[in-house]
C-alpha cells in the first residue's frame, strides 16, 4: 500500500455547481462545526458553468440576502418579456397577461453569467470554512454498508502505450490497478468510474468487499481470489490470437474448456491445544441467479508447515466442464472446529462468468 495524504471531512460535496455550492454555505449556516468540503472536476470553478441565466433570484435572496450588494459580476434587471409563438411563416408575441399567468414571466429577475455566479458562490463557501477544490474529478467512492461515501479518490492519468499495444488495448481492454487504503474493517461497495477524456464516455463498475477485523483475533477470510490455472485460461500477450477479454483475476472471464483456481488466506484459526495445528474444513459453493446449483464436498484445510500460524492460505483447482456458459457466484465457506460456535465461520464470496 503507497502512504497518501489523507484529509477528513464530514461531508463531501461532489460538483461545485449552483445546487453543490448553495448546499455546502446552507450546511455551514446550520451546523458551523461540519467540516465540508466541494470537489470541482473543472480546473476552475465556473469553468464548466457556461450558460448565461435568468436567474429568478428568491432562494438566493434567502441564502445569502446580502447578494446583491456583495455580487460584482453581471446582473442585468430582466426589463421585457418577449415570448413569441412560432408559425410556419412567422410568430406573433404573447400578450403581457399571458405571459405574466407563465413561468416565463421574468419581471424581477436578473440576467447573470452562472460561471460568474458560482464563483461568487464558491467564495462565500470559503469564507465560511468550506474547502473548495477544483481540478477534482471524485472517481472513486468507498460506500459503507449503508450506502454513505466513506471515501473517495479522483485523478487523471495520460495512457502512454506502443503501438503493439495499443492496439492490444483496443481490442481488449486493460488492467488498471490502483491501491485504496480502508481504514476500518466492515462491508464496503466499491465503484470505480472511468471517463475517456476525448469521448467524453464513461465507464464504471463496483464490487462489495469485506474488509475482515484482524485485531479482534477472530477467524476472518481475505478477499477471495480467482485466477486461470491451465492453457486454456491463460492470459495471452500476443494481441493477435484472441479479441476476447482476457481471463485475469480483474476480469473472471473463464473458458469451459479450462481450469481455475481460487484461493483465500484464512486469519486467526484456533491452535490445538495438544498439537498447536488448527481443524479447519472449506465449503464451496456455487450460485447462478441467486440459486445455489453446485457444491464442492467439504474438505480438511492441510495447516501445511507455515511459519505463520495465524495466517493460513487455502485454495483448490476446479474443471469448469460442467459449467454452461454465464454468469456465477463462487463462495467459500471456513469452518474452525475449533473456535467458539459463534466465531467458528467465516465466508467471502466472488463472482465469475463462464464463456
Ligand atoms: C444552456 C442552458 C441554459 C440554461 N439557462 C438557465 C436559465 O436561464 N435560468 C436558470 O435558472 N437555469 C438555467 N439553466 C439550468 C441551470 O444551469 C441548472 O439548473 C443548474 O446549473 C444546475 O445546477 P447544479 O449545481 O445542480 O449542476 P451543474 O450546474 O451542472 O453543476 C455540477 C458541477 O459538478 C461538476 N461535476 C460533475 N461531476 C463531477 C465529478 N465526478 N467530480 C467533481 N465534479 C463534478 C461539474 O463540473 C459541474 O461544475 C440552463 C442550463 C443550460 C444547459
Amino acid at each position: 500500500m503507497t502512504e497518501r495524504e489523507v484529509m477528513q471531512y464530514d461531508v463531501v460535496i461532489v460538483g461545485a455547481g449552483p445546487a453543490g455550492l448553495a448546499g455546502a454555505i446552507r450546511l455551514k449556516q446550520l451546523k458551523p462545526d461540519t467540516n465540508i468540503c466541494v470537489l470541482e472536476k473543472a480546473s476552475s470553478v465556473g469553468a464548466h458553468s457556461l450558460s448565461g441565466a435568468v436567474l429568478e433570484p428568491a432562494a438566493l435572496e434567502k441564502l445569502l440576502p446580502n447578494w446583491r450588494g456583495e455580487y460584482t459580476g453581471m446582473k442585468v434587471p430582466a426589463a421585457e418579456d418577449d415570448v413569441r409563438l412560432m408559425t410556419k411563416t412567422g410568430s406573433f408575441k404573447l400578450p403581457g397577461w399571458a405571459i405574466r399567468l407563465s413561468p416565463m414571466h421574468n419581471h424581477g429577475n436578473f440576467i447573470v453569467s452562472l460561471g460568474d455566479l458560482v464563483s461568487y458562490l464558491a467564495g462565500k463557501a470559503e469564507a465560511a470554512g468550506c474547502d473548495v477544490f477544483p481540478g477534482f474529478a471524485a472517481a472513486a467512492p468507498l460506500f459503507d454498508e449503508n450506502g454513505a461515501v466513506v471515501e473517495q479518490q479522483g485523478r487523471e492519468f495520460e495512457l502512454r502505450l506502443n503501438e503493439a499495444r495499443y492496439r492490444t488495448a483496443l481490442k481488449r481492454g486493460f488492467n488498471y490497478t490502483n491501491d485504496f487504503v480502508v481504514k476500518k474493517p466492515g462491508a464496503y461497495q466499491f465503484r470505480a468510474v472511468i471517463r475517456d477524456a476525448e469521448t467524453g464516455r464513461l465507464g464504471s463498475t463496483g464490487q462489495f468487499i469485506r474488509v475482515p477485523d484482524l485485531g479482534k483475533n477472530r477467524l476472518a477470510l481475505s478477499g477471495l481470489i480467482l485466477a486461470g490455472s491451465d492453457a486454456a485460461n491463460q492470459p495471452t500477450n500476443n494481441a493477435e490470437e484472441s479479441d476476447d477479454v482476457q481471463p485475469t483475476p480483474y476480469v473472471r472471464r473463464f473458458s469451459r474448456n479450462g481450469e481455475i483456481e481460487y484461493g483465500a488466506v484464512v486469519y486467526n484459526p484456533t491452535p490445538d491445544a495438544k498439537t498447536g495445528k488448527p481443524q479447519m474444513t472449506v465449503q464451496m459453493e456455487f450460485y447462478r441467479d441467486g440459486k445455489a446449483i453446485h457444491q464442492l464436498e467439504a474438505r480438511q484445510i492441510d495447516p501445511g508447515s507455515g511459519v505463520n500460524p495465524k495466517r493460513l492460505e487455502c485454495r483448490g483447482r476446479l474443471k469448469l466442464t460442467d459449467f454452461p456458459p454465464g454468469d456465477y457466484v463462487l463462495r467459500m465457506v471456513v469452518t474452525d472446529q475449533l473456535a467458539k460456535q459463534r466465531y467458528s465461520r467465516a465466508e467471502q464470496w466472488m463472482d465469475f462468468s463462464v464463456r
